[in-house]
């Protein structure tokens, strides 16, 4: 069977998303909702309709056979995959498309990459799986490089090494997560780290961004499983020493763990694994009402700081409920999950269940019993809400086709602030999406809790003008942005900088900080040819 083929311009696989049937229920909704109007599909580009500006680099004869400058390869490696590059994909639009894509094999071939591209003054960019939402994976405008070359790791694919005493391994940066965990298996092991984007992401891409796995408290940031790394800087070699803890100063694993490819490029790492959880109870929760969203984040903080640890605990506003079928629209809804290789969870489970029914939540009699199997739970809220969440990016390229506006941004604050907060960021967006499109919806959830404040997601769907998605979505943006950062929020939770949101991230983080990581970057990458423009100025 042949593999399938990676969309050059959008989600997934090609063939893969909603049918044309399913597109036409979704315009029915749409219309219903928001009176949206001409969402007749345009159908994306073909690669041989594409028009990509002629390649400026010719790469060393030692790295012609790994190097590629055929137009499938260099359209795919152009953007990322946020609503912004999905919108210039369709539209056939790869102007920043890189001069050539090169494929290392090994760790020597990534360093000599790294030496021509010292030498030849061309920017590169290390790319994972290319799902940044950030444009982490854009080559820079303007001429101040000779050319970008798109370095994809994915041919660093395996597990090398299986430590089962200390359940750790080590493992090369470019295995996408289905890959890395079929590795794993046989060994009854798991990673455990599934962000959504799980299916075309990569180890590397996950620490360079310091990403987020769908479980929403304890063990879900990669940060946190990350035992030691290996990285190729323009400068040598940096490998760290494999440790449960250590509190020899400042980390060099923290360093690189959100360095979003400005540093060096990570080749391997060492990864704290997880025996495959069997037992799992799972419970959802409605909220009715109007105040029920606010009434759950009540709840969700009491469980949060009440020591229950439960693997997720995931807050849907009433909206977020109703699109993802969890609900009906009337109610806010609470899933909480908790999950162990080792114990029933009952105790947990009932204590949980104690504090959000004292909150208002309402579920069956009998709900959240422990089951022990190999297999996740699939049924119910918790089922539905699980399928929208893997199905919504291949949605969302419909949704592109279709002339509408649909993206996310997320953030995390603090308990004390959360409520005037989210009331703010929901206003400002609001107010935004009305003024800019007409009409939509503003839906959030909140995808990870601490017990010091939660990181509450917003996703916006609304009607847009097509030619214009652009410039309307940036509108909206900058509003929610502005308010993220007024109100104390971080620009980003999980979804990193990137070039996207540098205007937010230069305003929160510290002056001197920011001198302190230049510095580091000018040591390690001295040409400044590693990802110019993301997360720092060289
Ligand atoms: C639909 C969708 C859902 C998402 N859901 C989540 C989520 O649940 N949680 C979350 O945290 N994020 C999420 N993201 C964002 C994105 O998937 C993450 O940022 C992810 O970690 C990127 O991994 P990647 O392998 O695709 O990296 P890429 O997109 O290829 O690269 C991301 C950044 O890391 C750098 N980089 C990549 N590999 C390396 C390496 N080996 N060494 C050094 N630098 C490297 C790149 O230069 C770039 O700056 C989502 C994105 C999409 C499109």
């Amino acid at each position: 069977m042949s593999e399938p083929l990676r969309k050059f311009w959008g989600w997934g696989n090609e063939g893969e998303g909603p049918s044309a049937e399913q597109q036409k229920g979704i315009a029915r909704t749409l219309a219903e909702r928001f009176g949206a109007k001409d969402l007749e599909p345009v159908p994306p580009p073909r690669i041989e309709d594409v028009e990509l500006p002629a390649p400026r680099l010719s790469p060393p004869a030692a790295l012609e056979a790994i190097c590629s400058r055929e137009p499938y390869d260099r359209a795919g490696h152009t953007y990322g995959k946020s609503f912004r590059d999905i919108v210039r994909g369709h539209a056939g639009d790869f102007a920043p498309a890189p001069d050539l894509v090169a494929f290392p094999r090994d760790e020597a071939e990534v360093a000599a990459l790294l030496d021509w591209c010292s030498d030849a003054n061309a920017a590169a960019i290390p790319y994972g799986g290319g799902s940044s939402v950030v444009g982490g994976v854009e080559a820079p405008p303007g001429d101040a490089y000779a050319g970008a070359v798109s370095i994809d790791l994915g041919r660093l694919d395996r597990v090398l090494e299986i430590d089962r005493s200390s359940r750790a391994a080590r493992i090369q940066a470019g295995v996408l997560g289905p890959e890395l965990e079929g590795q794993l298996r046989p060994h009854g092991l798991t990673l455990r780290h599934f962000p959504q984007s799980f299916e075309f992401s990569t180890l590397g891409g996950w620490i360079a961004t310091r990403s987020g796995g769908h479980y929403a408290t304890t063990y879900t940031h990669i940060e946190d499983f990350l035992e030691s790394l290996r990285a190729v800087t323009p400068r040598g070699v940096i490998e760290s020493r494999r440790l449960p803890g250590s509190g020899a100063g400042p980390s060099p694993d923290r360093m690189f763990a959100g360095s979003e490819g400005t540093l060096g490029i990570i080749t391997e790492a060492w990864m704290r694994l997880q025996d495959r959880p069997t037992y799992r109870a799972q419970a959802s929760l409605r909220f009715p009402g109007e105040g029920g969203f606010l009434a759950g984040a009540r709840v969700v903080r009491e469980i949060s700081q009440a020591g229950l640890h439960p693997a997720n605990c995931r807050l849907l506003d009433a909206r977020e409920a109703e699109t993802s079928g969890a609900a009906a629209g009337d109610a806010a809804v609470l899933i909480v999950g908790f999950e162990s290789a080792d114990h029933p969870l009952d105790p947990w489970m009932d204590r949980a269940l104690e504090i959000a029914r004292d909150g208002g939540g309402e579920a069956p009699e009998g709900a959240g019993r422990t089951k022990h199997s190999d297999a996740a739970p699939r049924e119910g809220a918790a089922g539905a809400w699980r399928s929208a969440f893997l199905g919504m990016p291949y949605l969302r390229d419909a949704l592109v086709c279709m002339g509408v506006i649909s993206e996310t941004f997320e953030t995390a604050i603090t308990w004390d602030r959360f409520e005037a907060f989210h009331g703010e960021v929901m206003a400002a967006t609001t107010d935004a999406v009305k003024r800019v499109c007409g009409g939509g919806q503003v839906a959030c959830r909140f995808t990870h809790v601490y017990p010091d404040g939660p990181a509450p997601y917003y996703s916006v769907i609304a009607p847009g003008r097509r030619g214009s998605l652009l410039e309307m979505w940036a509108e909206v943006k900058a509003a929610a942005s502005e308010a993220l950062i007024q109100g104390g929020g971080t620009i980003t939770h999980h979804h990193a900088v990137g070039r996207d949101h540098r205007p937010g991230y230069d305003q929160q983080r510290p002056p001197l900080f920011a001198e302190a990581l230049r510095a580091a970057k000018r040591s390690l990458d001295p040409a400044s040819i590693l990802n110019p423009g993301v997360l720092i100025d060289p």
